[in-house]
């Protein structure tokens, strides 16, 4: 959509950023976290002026010594919040089709309390900078990138793929059998500058603020890929959103909203339910006052739904196929209320209901997902900021019960 991408803005950050200069020897450099071989390197595009990695294009410090450092969100050990620290660490560098990002804000996530946790099912290296969302400038691009330059405004999809398996190569990224996440399997967000693929970038609406833009990445990818990729979810259709509050659900609410024929939302909390139908939820259900099943069905005249977007699993599962018409489907994308559970399988063939899974999404749906958010100018709902230094506080905000949106970082932008 062009006005999403006339709306994106190019700065320059300003000459002579200042660099920390530390003891080398006395700091740790995990290998993940070492500047990439050869990247900032002698350029071969040092006479081609209209090359972006021309360093000549360069008001800011091009080159950074290998002593530069930045702070980071980091864990040493598994554990809770206390468990997390602020630490000088060196400068990443872009290597060959990377961008580094100096980091605006980064929104919480529930991985990276599973991550701080040690709850991810395989180990991390330490000192492990945690977070998997971002928006911020591009600061530096490595050799190969073209159409992306220091000071443009983006956002940070952190789902990271080969590239070259089947599935990559027919743009399926996030069903690659190498995906990764940011912040799980690599260095994470929560840092003053971060290297990605520029792949993995993206100009984001006008309209979004730094923590509305850094709070796109893993909740509004997971809804758009939930509702439209795998829930094919059309014009008209009835849905049920289960556990409003939280960033994935009201991120499929938003999105939902402008197609949907009705939404029905599910809370424990009647505020949630109040504000939720602030946002365009039709009507809400108390999990706690009544079944859902018999409450979708009692609300629908019998019919039920088209289809349930649900991150809770487990026991919910058994409700959710009772809330949905013949020939509806559940979607899932998380496992918050337990990862197994048992379901009479006559209801699946009888009723002809589809189960679904969706993790994170291709570059296509995040592309798509911005012009939805774009086009009905939408807006994250961010709950609470803290400055970075402040993450343990973020940790601890994140994990209460009222809260009603994202839970934001925010670092200084330096420009
Ligand atoms: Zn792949």
């Amino acid at each position: 959509m062009t006005t999403f991408l006339s709306g994106m803005e190019v700065h320059t950050a300003p000459a002579g950023t200042a660099a920390t200069v530390v003891d080398g020897p006395a700091m740790r450099i995990p290998a993940s976290l070492a500047p990439s071989a050869g990247a900032p390197g002698a350029p071969d595009n040092q006479h081609d002026p209209d090359n972006p990695t021309n360093p000549a294009r360069w008001r800011g410090p091009r080159f950074c010594d290998i002593h530069s450092t930045m702070r980071a969100v980091v864990i040493d050990e598994y554990g809770g919040p206390e468990k997390v620290s602020v630490q000088d660490l060196p400068d990443p560098h872009p290597g060959p089709g990377e961008v580094v990002v100096r980091v605006a804000a980064a929104a919480l996530n529930r991985l990276d309390i599973w991550a701080l946790s040690g709850s991810l099912g395989f180990p991390i290296e330490f000192p492990h900078i945690l977070g998997a969302d971002a928006a911020g400038e591009i600061d530096g691009v490595g050799e190969g990138v073209t159409g992306l330059r220091r000071g443009a405004k983006v956002m940070v999809n952190p789902g990271l793929s080969c590239g070259a398996c089947e599935l990559c190569r027919a743009g399926e990224q996030s069903e690659c059998p190498n995906f990764k996440l940011l912040g799980e399997h690599v260095p994470g967000t929560f840092a003053e500058k971060i290297k990605v693929p520029f792949q993995n970038v993206f100009p984001f609406p006008s309209h979004l603020s730094w923590a509305e833009a850094a709070s796109l990445g893993i909740t509004f990818t997971t809804a758009y890929r939930m509702l439209y990729a795998q829930g094919r979810f059309r014009p008209g259709e009835w849905a049920l959103i289960t556990g409003i509050g939280g960033g994935l659900a009201l991120s499929l609410l938003q999105l939902a909203r402008p197609v949907a024929g009705k939404i029905f939302v599910t809370s424990s909390s009647p505020d949630k339910l109040t504000r939720a139908g602030d946002l365009g939820a039709d009507e809400g259900i108390d999990y706690t006052a009544e079944d859902v099943g018999k409450a979708v069905r009692r609300l629908t005249g019998k019919r039920g739904v088209d289809a349930v977007f649900d991150s809770a699993g487990g026991p919910s599962l058994d409700a959710n196929l009772r809330c949905l018409r013949p020939g509806g489907r559940v979607v899932i994308a998380g496992v918050t209320g337990g990862p197994k559970v048992e379901i009479d399988l006559r209801r699946i063939f009888w009723s002809q209901l589809s189960v679904i899974g969706a993790t994170m999404g291709s570059h296509r749906d995040v592309s798509d997902m911005l012009r939805a958010v774009a086009g009905g100018k939408l807006r994250p709902k961010v709950d609470r900021t803290f400055p970075f230094e402040r993450a343990s506080e973020a940790f601890l905000h994140l994990e209460s019960q009222d809260r009603f949106g994202k839970v934001v970082l925010e670092f200084a932008t330096g420009g």
